[in-house]
This record gives C-alpha cells, structure tokens and sequence, in this order.
C-alpha cells in the first residue's frame, strides 16, 4: 500500500453540509494516522490537523488508563420517525441530537428531540449541539423549550459562538453549558473556564492538534471533558479514542459513534461502536476495503497539494 492514501467514503446523511467524506491516511514508523481537516479550513488552520496525524504515525500515543468508552449516538437533521429508529438501533444510553439547523425550525428540534427521549426511556440522557447558532435571547428561550421537550436535557453544546455570550446565556439557564467551538479555536481554552463559559469541554483530537496537547487543554480548562470526533474514518477515530482513554476521568458519554453515519469504513477493524460502547485500540487500513474507497484524478491530487502545502507550512 501506498504511505499516503486518499480516500472519500459518501455518507448516509448530510452532515455539517457535507455528504462525502474525504482525507489522508498516512503511515509512519508508529502505524497510521489520518489528516482530514474540512474543506472550508485554510492551510493555516489544517496545520493542527497535520501534527495529529504525525503524532499518530510516527510517535504514538501516552497509555490509556481504561480500555473501553461510552459513546453518544448523533442524531443529524431527520424527521423524528429517522431519529427515533437511529437511537433505538445505535444501543447508546445518550444521543446528541443537532439543533439550530438552518432547514430546520425549533419546534422540529423539539419533536425530534422529544422522539430522541421516547427511544432512550428515561435513563437515558439527551445533549444537544447548536454549533453557536443563536444569539444570547435566542439561545435562553430555545433551551427553555428543547429543555421541556426533552424532559430535561444532559446539556447544550456551543448554544452561541462568542465567550461572552455563552457565559451571559449559562447564568440565565439551569442546563450545562459545553464549550466546543470555543475550545477549539480559542488562543486560550483557560479562557472559557476562567470567564465561567461553560461546565464541560469538548475535545477534538485533530483541530488541537495531537492526543498530547489535548491533555494539556484538558488539564489547563480544568472542565470535565468530552471527546469528540471530528468525523474521520476509524484510523482518526482511533486517535479521539486515545484521548478518551488518556483522560484522567471521564464523566460523560463521548461523540466517537461516527462511524455509523458513513456508508463504508477504511479499516478491517472498524471502530463503529457496539451497545454504546468503543474498545481503546488502534487500526489500519485494510488494502481491499482501501481499492474501493480510495480517491482518484482530482480529488487525489487536491488532497496531496493540500498536505505539501501544509507540510511546507510545519517545516517553515
Ligand atoms: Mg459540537
């Protein structure tokens, strides 16, 4: 197999806009590592992507301290029928359900977070992402009603986009306020607990930039955290999971179940959760699944001038 691979897996939803998913696996003396930053993220911005991946490759990752994490199921914009049927078949005791979607209203967020809430029982919990949608006013009588409509929620992700506003909207509401965005584009994550922003941290692995430095954020923010996929294929996720593992303490379900929203996987060891929960382990490509999902013509080429370039910028 070649040591740089592109691949593009459709998936089963649209997801964040997209409904392809695309990357680059790279190999290293330490296994495999991926290199998947958006299409919409400057070179600048993909650099903490490429460090990811290097640290995967070519130095591994710190020992886990547990071997095995509860995810989340994640609930795109779908009717409520869909998002009751997703849950009830993911087997997660949690679901994330994502609101504020341009195509969809908050009494549809409603219904289908009240349908998420039928499927788990109960015991269940139920967060919802509104990837910094709302306005402070907004986002306090929208979680008022998603609260309601989920007969209480776990808690609410990046409800506005500025620290500000997510620290006026947490004095004004009793749900969780959890910090995604914000961490992740912050100079400063300190900043987010020190300004009382938020009560839990969501990490991802390749926007931070390796399993080591999101340690560091963790335990400079000083907030439970959460770790979040950043929509890769199993050889990425595999990074996330590292992290989960790493984590002095865990107290929630992390948004690693991903690999369930796309329609084919890289690895012969998929890292699809199985009754809510993932094993801490690595994988690597495998070459037949690697024939039917690797990416061609352009979009290769796109991809590996999108690396150069990127490199280019790490050796500078
Ligand atoms: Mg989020």
């Amino acid at each position: 197999m070649n040591a740089e691979l592109v691949y593009a897996v459709p998936l089963r939803t649209r997801f964040r806009g997209i409904t392809v998913r695309e990357g680059v696996l790279l190999r290293g003396q330490a296994g495999w590592g991926e290199f998947c930053p958006f299409a919409d993220y400057t070179d600048a911005e993909c650099v903490p992507w490429l460090a990811s991946a290097l640290e995967a490759c070519e130095q591994g990752w710190p020992a886990p301290v547990r071997d095995t994490v509860e995810v989340n199921a994640t609930v795109p914009v779908v009717t409520p029928e869909q998002a009751h049927a997703m849950v009830s078949a993911s087997g997660c005791r949690t679901a994330k359900v994502k609101v504020a979607d341009p195509r969809s209203s908050l009494v549809d967020d409603c219904d289908r977070v009240s349908a998420v809430r039928d499927a788990l029982g109960a015991s269940g919990a139920v967060r919802v992402d509104a990837n910094g949608a709302w306005d402070t006013e907004t986002a306090i009588g929208a979680i008022t009603e998603l609260d309601r409509a989920a007969g209480g929620l776990e808690y609410v992700e990046q409800p506005c986009r500025s620290i500000e506003e997510l620290a006026a909207v947490r004095r004004k509401v009793e749900v969780r306020i959890a910090a995604d965005e914000s961490i992740r584009k912050a100079e400063d994550p300190l900043r987010v607990a020190v300004a009382e922003a938020a009560d839990v941290a969501v990490l991802k692995v390749a926007p931070l930039g390796g399993v080591r430095r999101a340690l560091d954020v963790a335990e400079a923010c000083g907030l439970p955290c959460v770790v979040s996929s950043a929509l890769e294929s199993s050889v990425g996720i595999a990074a996330e999971l590292a992290l989960a593992g790493a984590l002095p303490s865990l107290d929630f379900a992390c948004g690693l179940g991903t690999i369930s929203l796309f329609t084919g996987d890289v690895a012969s060891r998929s890292l699809s959760a199985v009754d809510g929960y993932l094993p801490v382990l690595s994988t690597a490509p495998e070459p037949d699944l690697i024939d039917k999902l690797e990416a061609e013509g352009d979009t290769r080429s796109w991809w590996l001038d999108r690396l150069a370039r990127v490199r280019a910028l790490v050796a500078a």
